[in-house]
């Protein structure tokens, strides 16, 4: 079974080539699920439920995306200088920049 609505067959940001694709459950009105990731990580999904293509992963090399990392890791950086100033116990402070506390950013 052949992809079919999903036309990029390379990143439209890097040039990125395709690295996976699938095609999983049939929509009552006969058409797939649709993914394609590319080796960049940009990835897409056909949605046969709103019969249109999504972007559902990022372009690791998007600048927009370069930028939005980068002020992560500024704000983050910021944020455990700002905790390690705090007049609390260094048991909460271990507590407090947990990466399972703060998340994956
Ligand atoms: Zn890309």
């Amino acid at each position: 079974m052949d992809i079919k609505h999903i036309k990029d067959t390379r990143c439209p940001i890097c040039n990125s080539e395709v690295d996976d694709e699938s095609i999983r459950s049939k929509h009552t009105n006969g058409e797939w699920n649709e993914y394609r990731k590319f080796r960049c990580g940009y990835r897409l999904h056909f949605s046969p439920n709103f019969m249109r293509v999504d972007i559902i992963g990022t372009c690791s090399k998007d600048p927009k995306v370069m930028e939005m990392y980068k002020k992560r890791d500024e704000a983050m950086s910021k944020l455990l200088k700002y905790i390690s100033k705090l007049d609390i116990d260094d048991k909460f402070k271990e507590t407090l920049t947990n990466r399972n506390n703060t998340g994956t950013y």
